[in-house]
């Protein structure tokens, strides 16, 4: 099959332009009724739904941002009772609060069929085997891929994370096609099957991989293509869309963004739409969410977005490889991290001195945390077992909040930098070629 759904997805972009138009005044009016947050929001730009009759007017709603799910912690933008949410996820957000994502049996159908479009699109069938090693829980790359494979008939083997030497065997043993899981653990996986002299083109049925979940580049793409014979593709999401939810069709070529699920903008400094191609901010609005609709909410994304046709035949826009944040979010093994995370933990121990400072590098892809904070003036103790437990607390404090582990490093006071201004937190010393 070529297609997952051919009307939808070869529909002219005029058309699917008037269909995006439609529902995102329908979504507008909706939530002007539904929601508290967004009717006083439009009230204060002066707007009613009535104004939105064009993208130009549309540009004139304001912005939802990650304060606003801080503020709105833990469900106040969910504009449908508990009895309609089938599912909720939970993934991290700044100073401390997560953001947590609410489905409806509608937003399930709609994540699930973004991603059987997409696996579709760059050649899976009911005739593969997908083995899924994000995680399962609370994170939304388990649960989402693994109900996309399903729905478009593939065997779905859900490994989870961890236990490589596991998924090696389980690979030769069964006929797995794709894998799906972060690209830094594709390489992992690569050098696990060099160590035990596992050879992936000869000794399994592999050909397809599904990467995402953290930053990746071409020149990773290609490397690993070339070490595994598998061929690459990316994928895109955030829990606050659904979950992983576009991905490259068999060009590699961008992700094609499903216009009739999701409206894109990429804007400039002041807010003015980007021309085809130009890099600028990512704000998305769901056209179809239910349970937790995001309008033209600012994902913290920079890249651009192509309306040129691709050579698939798909019709929907293609985006390209992300090329920064806007705000601090650091993505590290897979998994969000805010510094302001860390900075919350570090205040809770009084230990502690304010002052700290991440070091963040990779050595094969594998991304390595390293956490130094001062300790405080009254803390100093030659004691070696003292010191052991207050490093002990840092390093488990920290995998709770976060979600991996941090090497922790308990410095004297006055050691760390200092900085005029601004403090630098992060130095990011990792490399993607
Ligand atoms: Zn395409």
């Amino acid at each position: 099959m070529v297609y997952w759904n051919e009307e939808i997805e070869t529909m002219p972009r005029e058309e699917l332009e008037g269909l995006q138009l439609r529902l995102l005044r329908e979504k507008v009016a909706e939530m002007y009724g539904k929601s508290r947050f967004f009717h006083d929001r439009m009230e204060a730009a002066g707007l009613t739904p009535e104004d939105i009759d064009s993208f130009e007017a549309f540009r004139k709603v304001p912005f939802m941002t990650k304060s606003d799910l801080r503020d709105n912690y833990p469900d106040g933008l969910f504009v449908v009772p508990y009895d309609d949410i089938v599912r909720i996820h939970v993934s991290s957000g700044t100073t401390g609060k997560p953001t947590v994502v609410g489905y409806t049996r509608g937003d399930m159908d709609n994540w699930t069929e973004a991603l059987a479009r997409g696996m579709t699109s760059f050649g899976m069938t009911n005739k593969d085997v997908l083995q899924n090693s994000h995680g399962y829980g609370l994170f939304t790359g388990g649960l989402g891929v693994h109900y996309g494979a399903e729905r478009i008939g593939a065997t779905t083997l859900p490994t989870g994370t961890g236990n490589t030497s596991r998924q090696i065997q389980l690979m030769q043993d069964l006929p797995v096609t794709t894998i799906a899981g972060t690209p830094s653990y594709m390489f992992h996986i690569a050098d696990t099957c060099d160590h035990m002299g596992i050879d992936i083109r000869r000794d399994t049925k592999l050909r397809y991989a599904i990467a995402g979940g953290e930053p990746w580049s071409e020149s990773m793409r290609a490397k690993l293509q070339e070490r595994t014979g598998i061929r690459v593709h990316n994928c895109y999401g955030a829990s606050e869309f659904y979950g992983p939810m576009f991905l490259e069709c068999h060009e590699q070529n961008g992700l094609h963004i499903w216009a009739d699920l999701c409206y894109m903008e990429i804007l400039d400094e002041n807010g003015e739409p980007c021309a085809d191609g130009q890099r600028g901010e990512v704000v998305v609005t769901m056209l179809k969410k239910e349970a937790f609709p995001l309008i033209r909410y600012r994902i913290g994304d920079i890249s651009s977005l192509d309306w040129s046709p691709c050579p698939c035949g798909r019709t929907h826009p293609r985006l390209m490889r992300l090329s920064g944040r806007t705000d601090d979010k650091l993505v590290v093994r897979g998994v969000n991290v805010f510094p302001s995370q860390i900075e919350s933990v570090i205040g809770e121990m009084p230990f502690l001195s304010p002052f700290y400072h991440i070091t963040l590098s990779n050595d094969n892809y594998m991304d390595r945390m390293v956490v130094e904070v001062e300790l405080n003036e009254d803390s100093l103790s030659e004691d070696t077992v003292e010191h052991g437990r207050m490093t002990n607390l840092l390093s488990s404090r920290l995998k709770d909040v976060l979600n991996i582990k941090a090497d922790v490093r308990l410095v004297l006071p006055g050691t760390l930098e200092r900085f005029e201004g601004k403090a630098k937190h992060v130095t990011d010393n990792r490399k993607y070629d």
